[in-house]
């Protein structure tokens, strides 16, 4: 049907590459690409072995829209995955419009110089992309992507108002290393000690970092210690919901991951600015991550699961009602089948999904969207083929 680049080849490409090959009747030409070729030789050589399909590798510096613009001249592909990091959004835009390609990545915009993220830099696209004719895609993992979607189903299907909406997600797993971060250490370092926030009624309410928490029960799992912070779909969900009174995030940590978090800020190693070591200047959070394991090595060993979901209170027919919809994830499962672990998993696998709805003309108009701006049903529908199924709860004691 079309040619698909991908770009980034760490755990979160591996997924996408492995699940992008095994779709070759949509995906009918496969290109990744990413800064450091020999990863992505590695890659292609599994997918090879894996699912007998051939990738093509090439490298490339996403910070470069003029490097970018002569791969996608010589490529021609038809839509860009940017499984690169949050820096590189914006070059990959510039170079999408510029060649005439259309977009999808997982996560917003973030300049390297300050731990801040937000939509305004990638919606200020809408028009150029509108104009262009090309479709822009932003936001296709799991959180944002998955979660975005349940909450849109869930509107759509369940509720004449949703109110109240709680995204909980959990990481169960196991990965046997005293510290580690489950994706890229210096985008989840910087996302997990900020300030908390939350929204309740139509104001953004900041907290101190894991300032609020309380144990949820997650099914399958049982109660963990799960902690409000703030996270991105969030600024979308409650502009394209506006019937949302309060909208939260939780996220599930071990006391030893706070204990070792906070010790590497005390210390200054969660800096982002400069400094200078004997002459040469580093960035000590980029040093940080050379010396952490590779989140994209923690697949073999890592046992358990994860579960993210909604919880979500609101009304239908006059009546309140709740949903709690949710999925599952064992990492040894991800593991089994693309060599990865299940937080690279569950991003990578609706990355591929969100691509392939755009090339089947399904999720395709001109503009820049979150995932919640399109119809949710073909997703959903997918995520039970592709490895991610969920489960739904009418009704239950919600604990928020
Ligand atoms: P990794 O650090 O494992 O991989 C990032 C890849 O991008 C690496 O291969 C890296 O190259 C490459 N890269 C970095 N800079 C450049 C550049 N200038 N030019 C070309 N390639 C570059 O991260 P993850 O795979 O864990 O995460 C990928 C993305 O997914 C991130 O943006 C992350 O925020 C997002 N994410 C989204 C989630 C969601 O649910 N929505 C959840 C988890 C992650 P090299 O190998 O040379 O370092």
């Amino acid at each position: 049907m079309g040619k698909v680049l991908i770009i980034g080849a760490g755990g979160v490409g591996t997924v996408v590459v492995h699940k992008v090959a095994q779709n070759a009747a949509v995906f009918t030409d496969i290109v990744l690409a990413s800064r450091t070729l020999a990863k992505c030789e590695v890659i292609a050589q599994d997918v090879k072995k894996r699912s007998g399909v051939s990738i093509k590798t090439v490298q490339v510096d996403a910070d470069s829209v003029k490097d970018l613009v002569q791969l996608f001249r010589t490529e021609k592909p038809e839509l860009v995955i940017n499984v690169a990091l949050p820096y590189q959004d914006l070059t990959i835009m510039d170079a999408c419009l510029e060649c005439g390609v259309n977009y999808l990545d997982t996560a917003n915009y973030e300049p390297k110089d300050e731990a801040k993220f937000e939509y305004s830099w990638q919606w200020a696209y809408q028009e150029k992309f509108k104009k262009a004719g090309l479709t822009a895609i932003l936001g296709c993992g799991f959180d944002p992507g998955v979660t975005s979607i349940y909450t849109a189903y869930a509107a759509k299907h369940y509720f004449d108002e949703i109110h109240y909406l709680d995204i909980v997600d959990c990481n169960a797993g196991d990965h046997g290393k005293a510290f580690a971060t489950n994706f890229n250490p210096e985008i989840n370092i910087r996302e997990v000690s900020q300030r908390g926030k939350y929204y309740e009624n139509g104001k953004w309410i900041e907290t101190e970092p894991h300032e609020i928490h309380q144990p949820l029960n997650y099914p399958n799992i049982g109660p963990k210690e799960s902690y409000v912070i703030y996270h991105e779909e969030l600024e979308s969900l409650v502009k394209n919901f506006s019937t949302l009174k309060r909208a939260r995030f939780w996220m599930t940590f071990g006391q030893e991951y706070l204990t070792h978090l906070r010790v590497i800020q005390n210390i200054g190693m969660a800096r982002i600015d400069e400094v200078d070591y004997n002459g040469v200047k580093i960035v000590p959070i980029q040093f940080l991550k050379a010396v952490l394991p590779n989140p994209g090595d923690l697949g073999e060993n890592y046992t358990g699961e994860t579960s993210i979901g909604c919880r979500i209170r609101g009304v239908k027919d006059g009546k309140e009602l709740t949903y709690y919809v949710y999925n599952n994830c064992k990492h040894q499962d991800a593991y089994n089948e693309t060599g990865a672990q299940g937080v690279s998993y569950t991003t990578g696998v609706p990355a591929m999904i969100g691509a392939m709805l755009f090339m089947q003309g399904v999720w395709k108009k001109p503009g820049v969207f979150n995932v919640e701006e399109f119809n949710p049903d073909p997703f959903m529908e997918m995520l039970n083929k592709h490895g991610l199924p969920w489960h739904e709860v009418f009704n239950a004691d919600l604990e928020l």
